[in-house]
């Protein structure tokens, strides 16, 4: 059974580059109708807060992933303990006694040769007795992995292929701290190979960390899994993505008025190319099916908001169902102050979904149909100031009361209005514009008479008439 995983550390807010990885591991186990694991890389206490991992899962049930197993790593810490000392006890692995200020001078003195710094392995060469003797000393000790002499690491990535990397430079490295917490490439390792994963799916960051890791589950007798890393992806600049192009992370967008299903599909194409040309909607039921690390792109993804800002406007105007919409719009009409009913908005949105892209742009663009007063801009007041449109609101006012008001009413009625005053068309639907909406762009007069109730747009001209006196 393919079993893939997600490992975030909860050190700050889902970043989108994250959450495509997250995306891309769990479609691979999904398609493959394999196990998905979400596990909690929390060992570095310091930058690691319970209130970073409680928004890390909100935002990835938020996006429509679920777990089949969870896992924390600050939980784990036995188990780690445990391997570590069988590393030990193999030789694989040895207690380090340098002192800080050893492993500093070390440093320097590559620094001046104008070598690449790497642990000497000093401690390498210890005896039983000395290191007995140093812990009876109470002396604080870390834990090195002895990287074998002469070594060349080899595997296939799934996405990158063929890559050779010559281990020499690495030096020993640590893999428990003097604090006695253990270190990213020893435990992912041990994580991985208990929780049976098969495919390990992240970003290319971590290649170099592969060789290390290969290392361990060498040592520690450990079936290597097969890696997939996945490229980085960029702003327009073509840097690296980062807090620098604005918005990086699912929350931001998620505030912003993004739907879930818009930023999964969205991500999805960010490196992976579906096997129909041309196609860019779809839901996440069809990619699951279509998934394979085969259509992963090897080179860099440049991500583009204006065309994530197109999509969200796809899955507004088409893919959303009504009443989904209604769902997803009623908390950021409330959070923007407005109360109205689910009945009154599903009317509304029925008849203005096309016009905005994100949730947060329509609470804008909407105003007009939830407020209980109009405001009037500069531009709308003047045109109420100005002579006609008195006389075309008296004349509308009265109209309106005597029968009904829709948008093939309303038609009419400034036909009708047009021909008494001898106006032009534009001077009545600029008046009444300003009146109903207190924009002269924005909605159409013909949408709001259609959904205001005939009371409201009563109370919308007496309001003008009494302002302009
Ligand atoms: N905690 C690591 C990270 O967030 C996980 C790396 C991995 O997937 O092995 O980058």
């Amino acid at each position: 059974m393919v079993v893939s995983r997600f490992a975030p550390s909860p050190t700050g807010y889902l970043h989108l580059g994250n959450a495509r990885t997250a995306i891309f591991s769990y479609l691979f186990a999904k398609h493959h109708r394999g196990k998905f694991i979400l596990r909690v890389e929390d060992t570095d206490r310091e930058r690691s807060t319970k209130e970073f991992e409680e928004m890390l899962l909100e935002d990835l049930k938020w996006l429509g992933i679920e777990w089949d197993e969870f896992y924390r790593q600050s939980e784990r810490f036995d188990i780690y303990r445990e391997y570590a000392e069988k590393l030990v006890q193999s030789r694989h692995a040895y207690p380090c006694f340098c002192t800080v200020e050893e492993l500093e001078e070390e440093r320097k003195k590559a620094e001046e040769k104008g070598v690449p710094y790497r642990y000497s392995g000093k401690c390498r060469a210890l005896s039983k007795e000395e290191v007995e003797e140093f812990k009876r000393q109470g002396k604080p000790y870390t834990i090195r992995f002895r990287v074998p002499d002469g070594r060349v690491v080899v595997f296939q990535d799934l996405i990158k292929g063929h890559i050779a990397i010559n281990v020499d430079d690495f030096g020993d490295f640590v893999i428990v701290r003097s604090d006695g917490t253990p270190t990213y490439n020893f435990v992912v390792v041990v994580d991985d190979a208990l929780m049976g994963v098969t495919h390990v799916v992240r970003g290319e960051d971590h290649i170099p960390n592969t060789p290390k890791q290969i290392l361990i589950y060498e040592a520690l007798g450990f079936e290597v899994p097969k890696f997939a890393h996945l490229p980085v992806i960029l702003g327009e600049d073509r840097s690296k993505l980062s807090k620098r192009h604005g918005a990086v992370s699912v929350r931001n967008y998620r505030e912003e008025g993004y739907l879930s299903p818009a930023l999964f599909n969205f991500l999805c194409l960010l490196g992976w190319s579906p096997p129909e040309e041309g196609r860019e909607i779809f839901s996440k039921k069809e990619l699951i099916d279509l998934f394979t690390l085969e259509g992963v792109n090897s080179a860099p993804a440049v991500f583009n908001k204006e065309k994530l800002r197109w999509m969200n406007g796809v899955y507004i105007r088409e893919v959303l169902s009504l009443d989904r919409l209604v769902e997803e719009f009623m908390p950021f009409l409330e959070k923007a102050g407005y109360k109205a009913d689910k009945d009154f908005v599903r009317k509304v949105l029925e008849k203005t979904r096309d016009s905005f892209e994100t949730l947060t742009e329509g609470v804008e663009r909407l105003k007009p149909f939830f407020v209980q007063e109009v405001s009037y801009s500069e531009e709308a007041m003047a045109v109420l100031e100005n002579e006609p449109s008195r006389r075309v609101l008296e004349l509308f006012l009265q109209k309106v009361q005597e029968g009904d008001i829709n948008a093939q009413r309303v038609k009419e009625i400034a036909k009708e209005i047009q021909k008494e005053l001898n106006l032009k068309a534009k001077e009545i639907w600029h008046a009444l514009r300003a009146c109903l909406t207190g924009e002269l762009e924005g909605i159409g007069v013909d949408i709001m008479c259609d959904v205001l109730p005939k009371e409201r747009v009563l109370h919308r001209v007496i309001k003008a008439l009494e302002i302009l006196g």
